[in-house]
């Protein structure tokens, strides 16, 4: 079996043990080394990204407000990350919201969305 850090991949010394993923110490930590970076940069990503969804759920707001119609072709339109949320809220009519920062959004099956702007006093 070779090693599993990616930069060596040499093959694992026998005399280590069976489930030893790497051929030394020095990888094994280097490894994990790597993996802390990877998870900081997993955690700084998502700042950016939910950021970048609420800048879209204010730009969908306004048009709202503006008696635009909006539905979820413009979030795809706009490369909208349906896969992250800050929060959720489930209104009086039992609709389950995603938070975004201050906004929540909530597609209707028909694909037209709502969107709230929670300081809003709506
Ligand atoms: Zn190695």
């Amino acid at each position: 079996m070779k090693c599993a850090l990616k930069s060596c991949g040499s093959e694992i010394p026998i005399k280590r043990k069976k489930t030893a993923r790497y051929c030394s110490d020095a990888c094994y930590y280097e490894a994990k080394k790597l993996r802390s970076c990877a998870h900081y940069e997993q955690i700084k990503k998502p700042a950016a990204e939910i950021k970048r969804a609420e800048n879209i759920l204010a730009t969908m707001y306004q048009m709202a407000a503006l008696k635009k119609p909006i539905n979820g072709n413009d979030l795809i339109a706009l490369n909208f990350n349906f896969g992250i949320s800050t929060g959720e809220y489930i209104d009086t009519k039992k609709r389950l919201f995603k938070l975004i920062g201050l906004y929540g959004y909530y597609l209707e099956l028909n694909n037209n969305l709502i969107v709230w702007k929670f300081n809003s006093g709506k």
